[in-house]
């Protein structure tokens, strides 16, 4: 069987550890390759190369660093398909999501093809006399990036192009369950004219996320995942001295008013509720619908999903399988869980019927009516096609809601109210805001994030924010008195500027 390995000083490398993961199929359930994971040994070896490149690399001029992010952009734009299959293989969705994901990776490499613009530091000509003042940022070394399972491609894609354009040597530790994507990801950094090393591949779980989190030479770490562990890697990367943006999980919520246009409001709620299979940390998971909302919504709801194909995600269809068997048993478990609590199941994902392989981990759409607050359905990030409608009587109310959940990724509100649309942008307490848009990511020059337990750390990805995350600034002071100004002379005041 195929073993998935690291990508170390420019070409694949097996690595030390014996320790091996299985890689699924998740449209057939069977084990269609296996992953290397790093031993402790694995990390300092790979950290070492990266640190190695990653001092050249800091030295490359500007243009030559963003020839090589031009070059990236084109083989990538022309190996698109290579990499959405390698995703579909691994994660499940369909091929055409799949390339979207890639799409929206390849808007971050074309913002970084412009960091020379962001880069510019400021400059004050004579600040004192003979004195002027200017800023320059530089690259902090080696970074780690962590990402989830749930984008193979392009979570990888919001840090690593911003990372190599401002200078600095990138490790790489993709999720366990997909890794494929993020060797061709290598290869195509390798193909672009990326010095060997700036660029590595750490295959692996909790052992090289340690290793990258205690690392002396690592002083950055950019991770996106569940909750629990962003705020275990953001509280252990700061205790060892590094930066750290921890993107964690979400519960979104989706608020229409009476006044919006229900068709328009019931296509949106299926297409981010049930794209990739719920598996995006902006999907939408809860319709709060405020009365008499509901009576209406809900049918037109359940109509679309009735049409919605389930399958294999290479076939044609319009939803994929869930990634592995245990996170399929996992979202079944909270459909029973809704049912226990007296929600009411108004379409059951459990009883579908999929146009693909018996064996794969399959759960079809499920729409429950009636959800609370205190319902395990509600209030745990279940990260499937499940989607909860709440109920409740006024504006206010779906506003307490949102604000009252301890996630704050993404929201979105319908209504053809502007003077609310615009109370709700300014009083929601959640990171990235839809208006009449279902599912808010932000392009590539603005940065993504979410608030409260959606994000530990100061900064959010790509945009401007990334760029400062990834570089320290400087001051620079300095003197070129001309030849015939008198000399200053010892002076023990505290320097002010005349
Ligand atoms: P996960 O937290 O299980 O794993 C994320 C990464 O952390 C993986 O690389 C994994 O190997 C590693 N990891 C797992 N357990 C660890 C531990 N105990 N110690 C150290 N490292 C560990 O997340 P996932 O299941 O891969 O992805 C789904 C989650 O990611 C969801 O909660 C989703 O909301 C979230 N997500 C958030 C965003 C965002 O932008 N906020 C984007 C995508 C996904």
């Amino acid at each position: 069987m195929d073993v998935i390995t690291h990508w170390r000083a420019g070409e694949p490398w097996a690595g030390t550890g014996e320790r091996l993961g299985d890689v699924y199929d998740p449209a057939t359930g069977q084990v269609a390759r296996q992953v290397a994971l790093a031993s402790a040994e694995d990390v300092e070896s790979v950290v070492a190369a990266a640190a190695e490149a990653g001092r050249e690399w800091a030295a490359a001029s500007l243009s030559r660093r963003t020839s090589v992010l031009f070059a990236f952009r084109e083989v990538l734009a022309r190996r698109r398909s290579e990499v959405a299959e390698a995703i579909t293989a691994e994660h499940g969705k369909v091929l055409d999501d799949a390339l979207g994901e890639v799409q929206r990776g390849l808007e971050v490499v074309e913002f970084a093809c412009g960091a020379p613009h962001l880069l510019k530091g400021g400059f004050s000509d004579g600040v004192s006399t003979g004195v002027d003042v200017y800023s320059i940022r530089q690259p902090l070394g080696v970074v780690g990036v962590v990402s989830p399972f749930n984008f193979p491609a392009m979570v990888p894609l919001w840090f690593v192009p911003v990372a190599i354009a401002c200078g600095n040597a990138v490790v790489l530790k993709p999720s366990e369950k997909d890794p494929s994507a993020s060797l061709l990801l290598a290869e195509l950094w390798a193909e672009a004219g990326l010095p060997a090393g700036v660029f590595s591949v750490l295959q692996g779980d909790k052992v090289a996320v340690d290793g990258l989190l205690t690392h002396p030479d690592v002083k950055a770490v950019s991770f996106v995942g569940s909750t629990p562990v962003a705020r275990y890697v953001y509280e252990t990367g700061t205790a060892h001295g590094k930066r750290v943006q921890a993107l964690g999980g979400a519960k979104n919520h989706m608020v229409v008013l009476p006044d919006a246009d229900l068709e328009s409001a019931a296509d949106a709620a299926v297409s981010a509720g049930f794209g990739s299979a719920g598996e995006r940390c902006m999907a939408v998971s809860a319709l709060v619908c405020v009365d008499p909302v509901a009576d209406a919504l809900v049918p037109l709801i359940a109509s679309r999903m009735s049409a919605l194909v389930t399958g294999d995600g290479r076939r044609g269809c319009d939803m994929g399988p869930l990634v592995t068997g245990a996170h399929r048993d996992k979202v079944a478990s909270y459909v029973e869980a809704g049912v226990a609590a007296g929600a009411s199941l108004v379409v059951d994902g459990r009883e579908v019927v999929p146009t693909g392989e018996p064996g794969g981990f399959w759960l079809g759409p499920t729409l429950f009516d009636r959800v609370e607050p205190g319902m395990a359905v509600y209030d745990e990030e279940i990260f499937g096609p499940v989607l909860s409608v709440v109920r409740v009587a006024t504006y206010d109310d779906a506003l307490a809601l949102v604000n009252a959940n301890p996630y704050g990724n993404g929201t979105a509100i319908f209504t053809h109210d502007g003077g609310a649309a615009r109370r709700f942008q300014r009083e929601v307490e959640v990171g990235m805001v839809g208006i009449n848009v279902p599912i808010p990511v932000p392009m590539a020059y603005y940065s993504f994030g979410g608030w409260k337990s959606s994000l530990f750390g100061d900064t959010h990805a790509h945009g401007t924010e990334g760029v400062h995350f990834f570089t320290r600034g400087k001051v620079v002071t300095s003197r070129w008195p001309s030849p015939d100004a008198p000399r200053p002379g010892v002076d023990l005041g505290f320097p002010q500027h005349t």
